[in-house]
């Protein structure tokens, strides 16, 4: 089985691991994305949660997504790291911010999502699949 993924936020508060493979990795550009990033888009990996092992204790906040499904946030009230986030129409996925990996280069993004709110002086890797929203599931 492969190594599982570890992370966490700046300051080593808050902690997951997380077994099993991604089954989902994108860009998103939509607004709240924009928001937690600080700049045009955030980066995901997603996995099933029942492999993920989370420690310390994240802050949580709840956002209705531009999709109209509530997302919960999660960010080490400490560092303001964004970390996690889980989705309440789909409770039996976590998707974990890219750069909190220990490893980040074992983010390989598949997709684009939201590209309708894609900005100029924001460039991500044009061979990627771009979707105006979410892709069709
Ligand atoms: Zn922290
Ligand atoms: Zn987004």
């Amino acid at each position: 089985m492969a190594e599982a993924y570890t992370g966490g936020c700046a300051c080593g508060a808050v902690r997951y691991e997380i077994s099993g493979e991604p089954v989902f990795m994108n860009h998103c550009r939509c607004r709240d994305c924009q928001h937690k990033s600080g700049t045009g888009h955030g980066s995901y990996l997603t996995f099933k949660r029942e492999g993920a092992k989370l420690s310390g204790e994240a802050t949580l906040w709840d956002i209705v997504a531009d999709s109209g499904n509530v997302k919960t946030r999660a960010f080490c009230p400490t560092c303001g790291s964004p970390l996690y986030l889980t989705f309440k129409a789909m409770p039996d996925f976590i998707a974990v911010h890219a750069a909190s990996l220990d490893d980040p280069t074992r983010f390989k993004p598949q997709a684009v999502t939201y590209g309708i709110r894609a900005y100029d002086w924001d460039q991500l890797d044009p061979k990627l699949p771009a979707f105006d929203t979410m892709p069709p599931r």
